[in-house]
């Protein structure tokens, strides 16, 4: 039987090796993480594991149970597809297929490293490290005005900490959202009493104290970097497997690679989508959780149905649910529903009528109900899509 090895075991390793034993493949599974850590779920870590009210987010699956062989805390220095095999510290695993799912890495800021009080948050290592700076309510300088740095802003306020964000954009979410929706979100952070600078950018750090590039001093017991996340395919280089912008893996519609029986999936992979006329990389949970099962379904010899699926995400933000499902360009045509100044609206995007994407602030009806327009391209009436008081199925 074929030897399946699996590297990387967060959300998208773990959901492969389950969506294996799930159709019916009976080989050998093995999951190799670099982590030490029993594989977990990465969004508490920006809400409940922070704040500390809930100890972790492990992942509630019997591995024991479904056969699958865990190798916690190796790490994966390089691909040789020549002789199926991966090497480790520990020496080299040999596969018949090979599935990468090997996530993304926090981007560091420039001159960062080393210096004291400065953090990323992508493990559960880095939410243990944060949490005694809530605990202790110090003063935090964030930096990113992008979803983990709403999400971990939320918390630290919650928890009562002084909170600074800065930000080189002129508004938060600048490279997923166009300004005017933007501009609600902006007033979110000062709500909730933290202060939010855009247009700004961070000069040089030292301990306790973040300098701005205009020389403004914030004073900083703890700094928080979240400026966005690359692939984590640094290890394959020289391997042969293609990797596109970022650094992404280069998969095709069936979450294949340039290299014979390795397969790629997750936050470290981009794949053409059909319905998008683009390739995508999409660094979210729900990506993490559809592709494993077009991985396992082509693993199993099944000609799986192309992935092209409708993203998905949700982040949990300064009280507020907020949903996105899609994917936008600048050219569709932005519909409003409700009055973004209030709890809950959405927008909608149409494209030749139909609609491509949509973002939903506490009004989860919309999302459930856009998320299935979408992928089926009904064409909507902007006038009664404009209509927050009808359901948008009927519109
Ligand atoms: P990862 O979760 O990054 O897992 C990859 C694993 O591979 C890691 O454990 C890593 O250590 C391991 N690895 C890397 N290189 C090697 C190697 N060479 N050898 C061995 N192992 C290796 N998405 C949402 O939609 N909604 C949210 O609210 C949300 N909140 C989030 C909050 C936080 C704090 C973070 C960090 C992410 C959040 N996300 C959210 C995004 C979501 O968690 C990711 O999209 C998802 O974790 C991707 O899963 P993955 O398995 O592809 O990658």
């Amino acid at each position: 039987e074929r030897r399946v090895v699996i590297v990387g075991a967060g959300m998208a390793g773990v959901q492969t090796a389950v969506a294996l034993r799930e159709q019916g493949f009976t080989g050998p599974v093995r999951l190799i993480g670099a982590e030490p850590h029993q594989p977990y779920d990465r969004p508490p870590l920006s809400k409940a594991v922070l704040l500390g009210t809930a100890e972790g987010s492990a992942f509630d699956v019997d591995f024991e149970a479904l056969g699958i062989e865990l190798r916690l805390g190796v790490e994966v220095t390089a691909l040789r597809p020549g002789a199926h095999e991966v090497d480790t510290e520990a020496g080299p695993v040999p596969y018949d297929v090979l599935v990468v799912a090997t996530g993304a890495r926090p981007v560091a800021l420039p001159g960062s490293e080393g210096v004291r009080g400065v953090h990323l948050l992508r493990t559960l290592d880095d939410a243990e490290r944060l949490r005694p700076v809530l605990a202790d309510k110090h003063d935090v300088v964030v930096v990113g005005a992008g979803w983990i740095g709403a999400e971990f802003t939320t918390a630290a306020r919650e928890a009562g900490c002084a909170v600074t964000v800065v930000e080189a954009a002129d508004r938060p979410l600048a490279g997923t959202l166009p300004a005017e929706v933007a501009a609600p979100m902006a007033e979110w952070y000062e709500e909730s009493g933290a202060t939010l600078l855009t247009d700004a950018r961070v000069g040089h750090l030292e301990p306790g104290e973040v300098a701005l590039e205009d020389g403004r001093l914030l004073p900083a017991e703890a700094v928080v970097v979240g400026i966005g996340a690359r692939p984590a395919t640094g290890w394959l280089a020289g391997s042969g497997v293609a990797l596109g912008p970022e650094g992404a893996i280069v998969a095709d519609e069936h979450l294949r690679t340039s290299a014979p029986d390795v397969y790629a999936v997750g936050d470290c992979a981009s794949f053409p989508s059909a319905r998008y006329g683009e390739r995508l990389m999409v660094h979210h949970w729900d990506n993490a959780l559809q592709g494993p099962r077009t991985v396992a379904a082509a693993v199993i010899g099944e000609v799986p149905r192309p992935y092209d699926p409708v993203p998905y995400f949700w982040s949990e933000q300064f009280g507020r649910f907020v949903q996105y499902a899609g994917h936008h360009a600048a050219a569709d045509t932005m519909v409003w529903r409700g009055d973004p100044a209030g709890a809950a609206w959405s927008v909608v995007w149409l494209r030749r009528g139909a609609p491509v994407a949509l973002l939903a602030v506490g009004r989860p009806r919309d999302l459930a109900q856009g998320r299935k327009l979408i992928e089926a391209g009904t064409p909507l009436d902007p006038e009664r899509v404009a209509d927050p008081a009808l359901p948008l199925k009927s519109a």
